[in-house]
């Protein structure tokens, strides 16, 4: 079954819009504050091309944690899977998104998944590069390939927000510098991230990226293969266990489709040889995935079958 058209999809933001005055927008990146908490917008994208859009549609959002997909399927083109496994965990961890606990329990001090800030941050710091523009460059001409719109590009301001309060992000580097598994300057990495996180695009161009890996990383729209199948098999594994982060589990059953979620409210889903989808809703829940999306991905997950298992 799939969505035959936009008012049914209307219908469904309709229903879920309500529970975003539950939660609140992110603060600890000031910029993201922004954002009016009670938006919500979806797209749906077809390998036929076939999309449709509903909602607050035309919001543009970044991408934030969902950017972590992209810098592992890149960081694995760049050097390997054992590589890029040798050095970052596949568990999920079961604590919040940017703790700092494991590290220190863990020996030696490898982060759990690259789906949690510390394992995020090595994973960028993966990207290969001669300069943190080349690298930026590289992950941009990547979702250019993965969009089909090499008009995306980063939220300066939104960046330098980051940049200037990432105190818990700088803390698991040099944690993580102290252990060898970084080896770059933590100011530039911090840069790199804070500017991949910035990334930003509308919920249109989101679930033309989902549909890439759904697709096992052809791009049905330019017939190019943005990345190797096995690629964006691993992504879309992680997605299922660690991509909403301390609720992946709970998602699985609720909802059933590969997804990564951001603070920004943003969420990418994959469902397998289907479609992809693309949501924002920016106020949060006590995990830091969107209320207002998790609810209405529920809904579409129930309506249109959606779920894998
Ligand atoms: N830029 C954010 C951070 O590292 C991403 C976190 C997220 O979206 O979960 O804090």
């Amino acid at each position: 079954m799939q969505c035959q058209s936009q008012p049914e999809l209307e219908q469904l933001v309709a229903e879920a819009r309500g529970y975003a005055r539950l939660g609140k927008a992110a603060d600890y990146i000031p910029a993201l504050q922004k954002v009016d908490p009670e938006l919500l917008s979806v797209s749906l994208f077809y390998p036929d091309g076939c999309h449709f859009t509903a909602g607050d549609g035309n919001q543009k959002l970044t991408l934030q944690s969902i950017s972590k997909v992209i810098t592992l399927a890149l960081a694995i083109m760049d050097r390997g899977a054992e590589y890029v496994f040798e050095r970052v965990g596949q568990e999920p961890t079961g604590d919040p998104f940017n703790s700092i606990a494991k590290l220190e329990t863990i020996n030696p001090s490898k982060p759990l998944n690259p789906m949690i800030n510390a394992g995020a941050l090595a994973i960028t710091s993966m990207i290969k590069g001669n300069s943190i523009k080349e690298r930026l460059d590289r992950i941009l001409d990547f979702i250019h390939d993965l969009t089909g719109n090499s008009a995306v590009s980063y939220n300066a301001e939104v960046a330098s927000s980051e940049f200037e309060t990432s105190h818990l992000n700088r803390a698991l580097c040099y944690f993580m510098k102290q252990s060898k598994v970084i080896n770059e300057d933590v100011e530039e990495l911090m840069e790199l991230y804070s500017k991949q996180c910035s990334i930003e695009m509308d919920c249109l161009a989101l679930a033309e990226m989902g549909c890439v890996f759904a697709m096992d990383g052809f791009n049905t729209e330019t017939e190019k293969q943005v990345m190797p199948r096995d690629v964006a098999r691993i992504c879309k594994t992680f997605m299922i266990t660690c991509g909403m982060y301390n609720a992946s589990g709970e998602f699985a059953i609720n909802v059933g489709i590969p997804a990564k979620s951001g603070v920004s409210g943003g969420i990418m889903a994959a469902v397998p040889g289907k479609c992809g989808i693309g949501v924002f809703g920016a106020a949060l829940d006590e995990k830091g995935n969107s209320l207002a999306g998790l609810k209405l991905l529920e809904m579409m997950s129930r309506k249109y079958s959606l779920s894998m298992f």
